[in-house]
């Protein structure tokens, strides 16, 4: 799950620029320091967990170093991307942006959207599901508002953890845009009671229980703000460090099993073979911000795809010979100078 981010491969979402504006990553260098990173860390290596304390420790600290065809020399900044990192799983950082801004492509043609969020029984939580069964438990949310409400397609959303320091509390946000038939958003009673029915038809069956009833909560979103904020809440981290150190250790490990999980997932025509085409039909007039060449990983002057060389920490850069281009980026100086002078045939 290691990656190393290409900032600003985020489109610039054209519906309003002041909520789906994302910064720049903030340059680590200066906030690194503020962070106490040292508490789930020291647990993880206490526990075994040696692979993934080391990337915690220099998560940021190290960049990749890539060339072209020509030798033109890159550096990219790395992030270990996991919520458990208090840099990673920071609210606002990098990874939760671009989790937002990319679940926001499926949906930001729409006027309104809908949001289901299916809970299960604490008990049912607390059984430490595997990755298998969550992912059952996601088509099986799909299918239940899909049965009733007819849409076309959906995200959800895996949330393993309700309030800190309550433990293991599995529940499902199910996102959907509006189309025609509802009426502002809001879904009737009736509708709402058969979905909790569904479910708790679906739920008995797959994991052998006998509930009467479930609890499955409805809200929507129909301004700019509203929007934002469920987007943002829905996909914030959730194993954050401090969520993670309130768990109990086996939790803690059950967690960290599930390395790999896909939080979200897409059906209908929101699944990703059917995403273009249905977007194409909603979202003509609109575009997404074209990504810089850089960002691509191919050299902005030579047009070649890059290779990466290896992994070293920030300060063994050769800084005479690069430009740092952005808070995670250094690129060749020949590349930056070639970049200005493009600018300024522009304008
Ligand atoms: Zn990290
Ligand atoms: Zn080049």
């Amino acid at each position: 799950m290691e990656t190393t981010p290409t900032p600003s491969v985020l489109p610039v979402l054209p519906l309003c620029s002041t909520h789906y504006q994302v910064s720049e990553p903030q340059g680590i260098p200066g906030t690194s320091e503020k962070l106490d990173k040292n508490r789930f860390e020291d647990w993880l290596f206490s526990a075994g967990y040696t692979e993934d304390a080391e990337k915690l420790a220099s998560c940021s600290l190290r960049v990749e170093h890539w060339t072209c065809d020509k030798g033109h020399d890159f550096y990219f900044r790395k992030y270990c991307g996991r919520e458990y990192c208090p840099i990673c799983g920071a609210k606002d950082s990098y990874y939760h942006n671009r989790r937002v801004m990319r679940a926001g492509e499926h949906f930001i043609w729409a006027v309104t959207w809908g949001n289901l969020t299916f809970t299960m029984p604490k008990e049912v939580s607390e059984r430490r599901l595997e990755k298998r069964q969550l992912r059952k438990l996601q088509d099986l949310a799909w299918q239940a508002t899909q049965r009733i409400l007819k849409i076309e397609g959906a995200g959800v959303t895996v949330h393993l953890l309700g309030r800190e320091g309550q433990g293991l509390h599995v529940h499902f946000e199910v996102l959907f845009h509006m189309i025609g038939c509802f009426n502002k958003g809001l879904i009737s009673k009736p509708k709402l009671k058969a979905i909790k029915k569904v479910w708790a038809v679906l739920l008995n069956r797959e994991m052998g229980l006998d509930l009467k009833k479930t609890d499955v909560k409805y809200s929507f979103a129909a301004t700019h703000p509203k929007k934002w904020h469920k987007l943002s809440y829905i996909h914030r981290p959730i194993c954050t460090e401090d969520a993670m150190l309130a768990l109990d250790d086996e939790d803690k490990k059950y967690i960290l099993s599930l390395k790999g999980y896909h939080r979200t997932r897409w059906f209908g025509a929101l699944a990703n073979s059917n995403l273009h085409e249905f977007l194409r039909k909603h979202w003509a007039p609109m575009k997404l911000r074209e990504t810089p060449l850089i960002e691509k990983r191919v050299c902005p002057m030579c047009k070649t795809k890059l290779h990466y060389q290896d992994t070293m920490f920030i300060d063994e850069i050769p800084k005479s010979q690069v430009v740092q281009y952005n808070s995670d980026i250094w690129m060749d100086r020949a590349v930056d100078a070639f970049l200005r002078q493009e600018k300024q045939g522009e304008t």
